[in-house]
C-alpha cells in the first residue's frame, strides 16, 4: 500500500517546478522530502511552498554522488518512490539505492559519466561507440543494464519522465495505440521561440544542454544509425504558435529507445530550434576548449572548463522572469491505419510567461517539470506499475495523456500537418 511519501533529488529548476506542481496535487503527493547537495536551496523552495500545499515537505543534504548516502536518506524517510532531478551524473548511484532498499525510481535524463574528456574515459568510450554505432556518450545501456536486477528486487525504474524524453515518447505510444496501426516514421520537434534578452543562456543546466548539443548529429534509419557531423543537418519548419524557425537534427536519447519499442519503425530523428546567437557562441567557446571537461591547472587551482562556464553563465532557474514567448515540442507520425497512408502530429505549446505568473519558473522548466511530476504520480496512483527497467512509451499513455491536460500542459493532434523534408 503506498504511503503519498515522495523522496526528491535536486533543488534546481526543473526540481522547482516539478515539486511546486506535487504541491498542486497533495492528494497524490501527501509528503515530500526535497533532498539536494545545496540543503539551503530546498529549504527556501519549502518555506515559499509549504503555506501553499497541504503536502508535508522536509528537506535534507544528501551528495547523490555517493549511493551509500542516498541509501541512508531513503531508509530513514521510507518513501514510496524516488524521483531523480539531479544530473544525468548521478542516475546510477541513486539506482543503486533504489535497489539496495527496494524502492521504486523515476528520472528525466539518462545517465552519462561526468568526465568524459579524461583519457582514461576515452578508451573506454571510443569501445561503447563502435559497439552502440553513435557516438553521443549519454545512452541508455547503462540503465537498462539494471532491468533484471530492478525485476529481481521487485521495484519499478521509469526512465526519462521529462518532456523529450518523456511526453514524446508518451506521444509515441498514444499515437500508435489510437491512429496507427504500424508507425513508419517519427520526428521529434523540439522548438523554444522563447526570448530571454542574454546574447547566450541555455534553458536546463548548461553542462548537460551544451554537452548534448555539440555532440554528433544522429538519426535512425532501416535498422541502423546514421551518423553526421555536429549541426550539419538544418531545416525550416513554421510551428503553430510560434512562427517559422530554424532547426537542427541531434542525438537524443529518445530515439535509441523508440527503436527498439515500436516495431516497424523505419526512420526516427530529433530537431531542436537554435537561434544563430546561440550556435555562434557555441562553437566559439568549443573552439577555445569551454567545453571541455578535463580539468586544467591554473594558477595552482584544477579547473573545469564547462564547470567554469557553468559559473559564468545565467542560472537557468533566473531566466523566468525575463523570458517571453513560447515552446512547442512534439512528433510528427507517418504510417499506415487501416490500409491508408497517414500523418499525425501530436504537440504541445506553454507560454514561458504564463509558467513564471503560475509557478514562477520558465517554460523549459516547466514543460520538464510537470511530466516528472506526472511519472511519479503514475507510480504512486499505481496507474503505471512493473518489475523492471521501462521507458515511458512502453506503459499505457492515456492516463499520463489525461494528467497532461489536467496538469498544465494540453496537446492538440492535427492530423494534415507540413511534414518535415
Ligand atoms: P540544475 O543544474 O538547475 O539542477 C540540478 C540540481 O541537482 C541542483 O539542485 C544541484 O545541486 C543538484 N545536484 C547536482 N549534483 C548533485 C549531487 N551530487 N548530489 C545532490 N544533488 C546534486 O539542472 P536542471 O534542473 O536544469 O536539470 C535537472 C535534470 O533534468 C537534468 O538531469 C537534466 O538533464 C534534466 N532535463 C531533462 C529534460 C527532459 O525533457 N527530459 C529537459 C531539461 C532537463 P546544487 O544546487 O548544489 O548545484
Amino acid at each position: 500500500m503506498k504511503k503519498g511519501r515522495l523522496l526528491i533529488i535536486g533543488c534546481g529548476g526543473v526540481a522547482t517546478a516539478a515539486i511546486s506542481k506535487c504541491c498542486q496535487n497533495s492528494d497524490v503527493f501527501k509528503e515530500i522530502l526535497i533532498a539536494s547537495r545545496t540543503k539551503s536551496k530546498c529549504d527556501a523552495l519549502a518555506e515559499k511552498l509549504q503555506p501553499g500545499t497541504k503536502t508535508v515537505l522536509t528537506t535534507a543534504q544528501v551528495d547523490a554522488d555517493k549511493a551509500e548516502e542516498v541509501t541512508a536518506l531513503i531508509r530513514a524517510y521510507e518513501p514510496d518512490a524516488v524521483l531523480n532531478l539531479a544530473l544525468p551524473y548521478q542516475d546510477l548511484t541513486v539506482m543503486d539505492a533504489c535497489l539496495a532498499t527496494g524502492t521504486d525510481y523515476i528520472d528525466t535524463a539518462n545517465y552519462e559519466p561526468e568526465d568524459t574528456d579524461n583519457p582514461a574515459w576515452r578508451a573506454v568510450y571510443e569501445a561503447r561507440c563502435k559497439h552502440l554505432g553513435f557516438s553521443a556518450y549519454f545512452d541508455y545501456s547503462w540503465q537498462w543494464a539494471y532491468r533484471k536486477a530492478f525485476a529481481d528486487a521487485g521495484i519499478l525504474g521509469v526512465l526519462g519522465s521529462g518532456f523529450d524524453p518523456g511526453v514524446t515518447s508518451v506521444f509515441t505510444a498514444y499515437a500508435q495505440k489510437h491512429y496507427f496501426d504500424e508507425i513508419h516514421t517519427i520526428d521529434i520537434l523540439d522548438c523554444n521561440g522563447g526570448d530571454h534578452g542574454y546574447p547566450f543562456a541555455t534553458n536546463f543546466n548548461p553542462e548537460i544542454n551544451l554537452r548534448e548539443v555539440s555532440a554528433p548529429g544522429s538519426y535512425w534509419e532501416n535498422g541502423a544509425w546514421v551518423e553526421v557531423p555536429p549541426m550539419s543537418i538544418k531545416r525550416e519548419y513554421d510551428f503553430p504558435e510560434v512562427g517559422v524557425k530554424d532547426m537542427y537534427l541531434l542525438h537524443h536519447e529518445e530515439i535509441e529507445s523508440l527503436a527498439k519499442n515500436i516495431p516497424g519503425v523505419r526512420r526516427i530523428r530529433f530537431f531542436m530550434t537554435f537561434g544563430q546567437s546561440y550556435l555562434t557562441h557555441m562553437k566559439c567557446l568549443e573552439n577555445v576548449g569551454m567545453l571541455s571537461t578535463a580539468p586544467v591547472e591554473f594558477q595552482g587551482q584544477q579547473i573545469v572548463p564547462i564547470q567554469f562556464l557553468k559559473a559564468l553563465l545565467p542560472d537557468p532557474a533566473s531566466l523566468g522572469p525575463r523570458t517571453v514567448g513560447k515552446t512547442n515540442i512534439g512528433c510528427i507520425f507517418t504510417g499506415v491505419k487501416d490500409g491508408k497512408e497517414k500523418t499525425v502530429y501530436i504537440y504541445n505549446v506553454c507560454d514561458h510567461q504564463e509558467c513564471y505568473r503560475e509557478i514562477g519558473t520558465q517554460a523549459i522548466s516547466y514543460t520538464t517539470g510537470v511530466p516528472a511530476m506526472i511519472g511519479a504520480m503514475m507510480v504512486l496512483t499505481g496507474a503505471w506499475s512493473g518489475r523492471g527497467v521501462y521507458n515511458l512509451e512502453e506503459f499505457d499513455p492515456d492516463p499520463f495523456m489525461d494528467a497532461l491536460n489536467r496538469c498544465g500542459l494540453p496537446w492538440v493532434v492535427s492530423e494534415a500537418p507540413e511534414t518535415v523534408e
